[in-house]
């Protein structure tokens, strides 16, 4: 039962699939709390074999990439799952700036001796496709955590690879909505649905798509051995979510690309990162492989370490929390987390939620002004 984006537009897709169309079903498929089933359907034991919850997510967001999609317990049990996949001795290229937990991840593997990690810049297009002829596992992620980088993911995509190698594109910062790495040539599609899917904090669920069975396959069976399945209410509640993101995504990009104009002309803010900013490094390369600059906005203050806490002391509207990608907008000081020491100390990531653009400028630019050495 496979159901694909076909003649309607994303936001159409994502409001109307993952529904029953039986008479008398409800109308949004529920969470059904159910570890087994009668046997006879093909449906036993939900480790195994997935349960209509689950099902009903996978369908949404694996047709929003033509795909078929995994749901697992959170964005890094998809990763692990394709990091199961390397046999032992692989190589693995992974980018030099990417979200913490998958550094950590191939770090502690490579000291296992599991695989080996080279590091590749995101922006470094040549180095990624020399990569592609050696590696087994393309790791990218796009646009990058938390520099914003945008990688040509057209061009590493497109890239003569070693047989079997796994082009995965962590597009979580994207969503489906904004890139679509399959199309580009990408193996899989990763995304932490904790963040944009779901869109309101409340939930831990991650996402793996792809086209190649095999590997579909193999996941669903990395899932079952690991048992890193999603949760009932996690699951449903993302697939609420999802029904809104694309108004989300487009109302709190809209005011990202606001607030990231009004941040460069601060006089307390020395640098801004944004990918729909002229000003932004790849921001050529993201006009070609995105379809919208996102929410996420990384800025430096003029000032260090204690300024930027202080800022983060000081919003009100803004919470100063982690995570991203939700209704409401949250900012935290990225080099206060550990290990990631090597960041600018006053880089602000701020997550751009839905709330009234000119609101968030008061609450950004006041707190910063009252916090200012
Ligand atoms: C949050 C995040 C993850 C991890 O997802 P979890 O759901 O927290 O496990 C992976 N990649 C990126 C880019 C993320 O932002």
């Amino acid at each position: 039962m496979e159901k694909h984006l076909s003649g309607v537009k994303p936001e159409s897709w994502l409001v109307s699939a993952g529904r029953s169309s039986e008479p008398g079903a409800p109308l949004n498929v529920p969470p059904i709390p159910a570890s087994n089933f009668i046997i006879g359907a093909g449906r036993e034991y939900s480790r195994d074999d997935g349960t209509p919850t689950w099902e009903a997510l996978e369908e949404v967001v694996g047709g929003l990439e033509s795909g078929r999609a995994v749901a697992f317990a959170s964005g890094m049990a998809a990763i692990a799952a394709v990091f199961d996949q390397l046999q032992g001795g692989a190589i693995v290229a992974l980018p030099d700036d990417c979200y913490q937990g998958v550094a950590g991840l191939a770090v502690a593997g490579a000291e296992k001796r599991r695989w080996a990690v080279q590091r590749v810049a995101v922006d470094d297009t040549a180095g990624w496709v020399r990569a592609c002829s050696i590696a087994d596992l393309i790791w990218l992620e796009s646009p990058s955590n938390p520099l914003l980088t945008v990688a040509d993911l057209e061009a590493v995509c497109a890239a003569p690879r070693k047989p079997g190698a796994i082009v995965a594109v962590d597009s979580t910062f994207a969503t489906p909505l904004n890139q679509q790495p399959l199309e580009f040539g990408a193996t899989v599609s990763l995304q932490s649905a904790t963040k944009f899917i779901g869109g309101h904090s409340d939930l831990l669920a991650g996402i793996a798509t792809t086209r190649d069975d095999a590997l579909w396959h193999a996941l669903r069976k990395s899932r079952e051995l690991t048992g890193a399945t999603p949760g009932m209410l996690e699951a449903f509640l993302a697939v609420r979510g999802a029904r809104t993101l694309a108004l989300r995504l487009q109302r709190a990009q809209q005011t990202a690309m606001a607030l990231a104009e009004r941040l460069e002309r601060h006089p307390l803010v020395s640098l801004v990162r944004y990918p729909g900013l002229p000003s932004h490094p790849t921001h050529a390369v993201a006009r070609r492989v995105l379809r919208g600059y996102g929410t996420i906005i990384s800025f430096d203050l003029a000032g260090g370490a204690d300024f930027a806490d202080s800022v983060c002391r000081n919003v009100r509207l803004i919470r100063h929390a982690t995570s991203l990608g939700a209704v409401e907008s949250t900012m935290e000081r990225r080099a206060a987390i550990p290990g990631q020491g090597h960041l600018p100390p006053s880089l602000l990531r701020l997550s751009v939620g839905i709330e009234d653009a000119d609101d968030l400028w008061d609450d950004l630019d006041s707190a910063i002004r009252t916090a200012a050495p």
